[in-house]
């Protein structure tokens, strides 16, 4: 009986606060220790949040990677209002929406020519797994249903389906859930201090590295790989940049051999390099685009596979009346993600951050490697406005020291993130010279009183 309730059963104050914490079941934290101190945030505006006990703090993440262009943008915020009161869903399957298509043309206009159709999820696991999932069909629907293999890379992350857990290298993600699909083999990574520490940008040496895959394919027999993938630059694995050449082997071998490459571009989508995709930035085409997070600049949850107009062809070919791939969601295309989708590529476009982003990126770089010879600083990497610290590990307790940093970062109001021993850097594309100086000085102090 919706009249009889009282009002805050329906619009919670989002500042009151929840009377016990126990039934929400928090996803990648450590449940006790968060709920004994926990960290809420109520508000959020442009670089900024704000605690539940109402500091501001800069957010130097993004998020999650993914609110590129600062927070509460009022374009996205309007549209999704706008979307809300017009039409709140859809389906997506044999009927769509006029937004749907709009959005799919004008992500189709900021990929690398000849990436032209767009498939949407709701998630970067989602995108990861319908990438996956539509390598092995594309083979089998040209006759070749040998071609199974996947070939993913050590220290990747591509979400937390059991097709991109299984591509995904790094080990603790995988350990608790038993066998993973099959058919799957892994490239070394290419995180290499011995040749490239403190490089800047793409790092000189590991090229050669990419030439594993050559070896794979004798093992495995290239009539058997479907697919390649990997993230043009590692995100969770630590920001690992790719070395010079490196996509461009892996571009070349899997030419060679009829293999689909995919990048998964979820963190470095949508101007995370100061391009619209890394794949503009770095000059290399993949058959498959996987991306999310800044596709609504974070506001509602929507992926994507941008796909090649031959990989799309390929499932053109059959009866009229058939249906050519059979996947999808239910919110593929949400009509709420759609707005959000639209008016995030309209305020990239109109703050100029594509334009921009060489500039801030350089500005960046500059920022980022003034914490050379901080303690504990064994390697600092960047490319775009990404950036890893690396700090040496602590005998037997990895991670501890940069957990450590990372929390007094958070007391002294920068939000930034550990990845192993790293500290991780990923701010909206917004930021200014003098909040990334606000960034570098609170880390500086963080690692001198850790240290
Ligand atoms: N791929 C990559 C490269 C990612 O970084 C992530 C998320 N961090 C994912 C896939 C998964 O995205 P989601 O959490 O939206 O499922």
């Amino acid at each position: 009986d919706l009249a009889g309730a009282p009002d805050a059963g329906f619009a919670p104050d989002a500042r009151s606060a929840p009377n016990d914490l126990a039934p929400y079941w928090m996803p990648f934290s450590a449940n006790r220790a968060f709920k004994a101190d926990p960290r809420l945030f109520v508000a959020a505006d442009g670089m900024y949040y704000t605690t539940a006990d109402g500091r501001q703090v800069l957010d130097a993440m993004a998020g999650l990677w993914c609110v590129n262009a600062g927070h509460n943008q009022p374009r996205i915020v309007r549209a999704i209002q706008d979307q809300a009161a017009r039409m709140d869903y859809v389906s997506s399957f044999q009927m769509s929406h006029p937004a749907a298509f709009v959005l799919a043309e004008r992500i189709a206009n900021l990929a690398p020519a000849g990436l032209d159709r767009v498939f949407f999820t709701n998630s970067g696991s989602e995108a990861v797994d319908t990438a996956l999932k539509i390598a092995r069909a594309y083979h089998k629907v040209r006759g070749d249903a040998n071609r199974v293999k996947l070939i993913g890379r050590a220290k990747a992350y591509h979400g937390m389906g059991f097709g991109g857990l299984s591509v995904a290298g790094i080990p603790r993600h995988r350990r608790d859930f038993g066998p993973l699909l099959g058919d799957v083999d892994h490239l070394p990574h290419t995180h290499d201090l011995a040749h490239n520490a403190f490089s800047r940008g793409q790092p000189a040496w590991g090229a050669h590295l990419a030439d594993e895959l050559e070896n794979i394919v004798q093992i495995h027999d290239a009539s058997t790989i479907a697919a390649v993938i990997v993230e043009p630059v590692t995100g969770s694995g630590g920001v690992l940049p790719p070395p010079v050449g490196y996509l461009e082997r892996l571009r070349e071998i899997c030419t060679r051999h009829g293999i689909l490459l995919i990048f998964d571009e979820v963190i470095t989508g949508f101007g995370r390099l100061g391009a619209p995709f890394a794949s503009n930035a770095l000059g290399v085409t993949p058959d498959m685009i996987t991306c999310a997070k800044g596709m609504t600049n974070g506001a509602v949850p929507m992926g994507g596979v941008i796909a090649s107009t031959a990989v799309y062809d390929a499932f053109m070919t059959g009866p009229e009346a058939a249906v050519e791939l059979m996947h999808g969601y239910t919110y593929s295309g949400h009509p709420l993600a759609c707005a959000a989708g639209l008016a995030t590529i309209e305020t990239y476009e109109q703050e100029g951050l594509f334009d921009r982003g060489p500039e801030i990126c350089a500005a960046w770089e500059e920022a980022v490697h003034q914490l050379k010879g901080a303690p504990q600083v064994r390697d600092i990497r960047n490319i775009g406005l990404l950036a890893a610290i690396e700090l040496e590990s602590r005998d037997g307790a990895p991670g501890a020291r940069a957990g450590e940093t990372v929390n007094r970062c958070f007391d002294d109001g920068v939000l930034v993130r550990v990845a192993g021993d790293n500290l991780v850097l990923s701010p909206p594309l917004i930021i200014t010279p003098d909040q990334m100086g606000q960034v570098v000085d609170t880390i500086r102090t963080a690692l001198g009183e850790v240290a």
